[in-house]
């Protein structure tokens, strides 16, 4: 009875599930569109994909930014080829840009060397996410791609809270296990009210550089089985590809040429 759902001037705990945890940005950015990259284990192709995606939208004219929230495995400055330390003033931190001019931040810009291992505890983390979304002056963006730290525990739950994301796109592989992670990555946010806009299918299979023949490396795909038991749509299926993986690990993402993901950008600035 009467309650405004501010929590912090009421001593009843009932427990009220619709508080809104959102934090706000700041002053100095506007962000039109967050977009949560998820994946129920590590490994997948997630950092790739988020990479990807904001290729994608940037060669589309959209203003974009990538929030690396794998704080332990941050992987996206590398992809992007990006080595400098971020700069910040009093008012905040400023993103690193990549060649094609996408605003990052990730832990990777913070630490003295790029090579320390992140050890710190669940709560650390979530803050410096928090932190990330909050300190950092993002200018104005049209969409920002957060590439979300794996699995389904303390950490991604805190970002799913903190973050306004307006959808998670889910990235998956085609093995068996993959599939029951996909449905706990799944319900995890439909947990937390957040939009799934669709599944992502990566390294779905090896097309033959000379034949053509595609190959299903990893087993028969079981994307559409999954995604029509889940009601999601399936939004891209992106090959095994050397040539990204290599370009990736140059320090080269930009230089993918791939327009499986382009279809993606279109159906967010609708
Ligand atoms: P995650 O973020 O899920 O841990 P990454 O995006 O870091 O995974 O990818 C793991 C490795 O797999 C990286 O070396 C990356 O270059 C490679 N990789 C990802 N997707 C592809 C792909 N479609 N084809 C070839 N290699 C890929």
């Amino acid at each position: 009875m009467g309650c405004n759902h501010d929590c912090s001037s009421c001593s009843s705990k009932c427990g009220d599930e619709k508080q809104d945890m959102r934090l706000p940005v700041n002053e100095y950015s506007t962000v039109k569109k967050v977009i949560g990259v998820v994946s129920g284990k590590g490994g997948v192709g997630k950092s790739t994909v988020t990479s990807l995606l904001a290729v994608a939208a940037q060669s589309k004219g959209l203003q974009t930014a990538i929030l690396d929230a794998d704080v332990t495995g941050p992987s996206i400055p590398k992809a992007f080829g990006i080595h400098q330390r971020a700069e910040g003033d009093e008012q905040g931190l400023f993103p690193a840009e990549s060649k094609l001019g996408i605003r990052v931040m990730s832990v990777n810009l913070l630490l003295e060397k790029e090579d320390a291992p992140v050890v710190w505890r669940g709560p650390v983390i979530s803050g410096v996410i928090n932190q990330f979304w909050q300190e950092v002056m993002w200018g104005d963006v049209d969409c920002m791609f957060v590439d979300m730290p794996p699995g389904t525990g303390d950490v991604p739950l805190t970002v799913f809270q903190g973050l306004p994301l307006d959808g998670i796109i889910i990235v998956t592989t085609p093995q068996d296990l993959v599939t029951m992670i996909v449905k706990k990555a799944y319900n995890m946010a439909k947990l937390m009210n957040i939009p799934i806009l669709g599944l992502v299918e990566n390294m779905s299979y090896f097309e033959c550089p000379d034949c053509h023949k595609k190959h299903s490396i990893f087993g028969e795909s079981k994307i559409d089985e999954v995604a029509e038991e889940l009601g999601v749509p399936v939004l891209a299926r992106l090959p095994i590809d050397p040539k990204t993986a290599n370009l990736v690990d140059k320090g080269a993402v930009e230089l993918v040429d791939t327009d499986i993901l382009l279809p993606i950008i279109d159906k967010l600035s609708n």
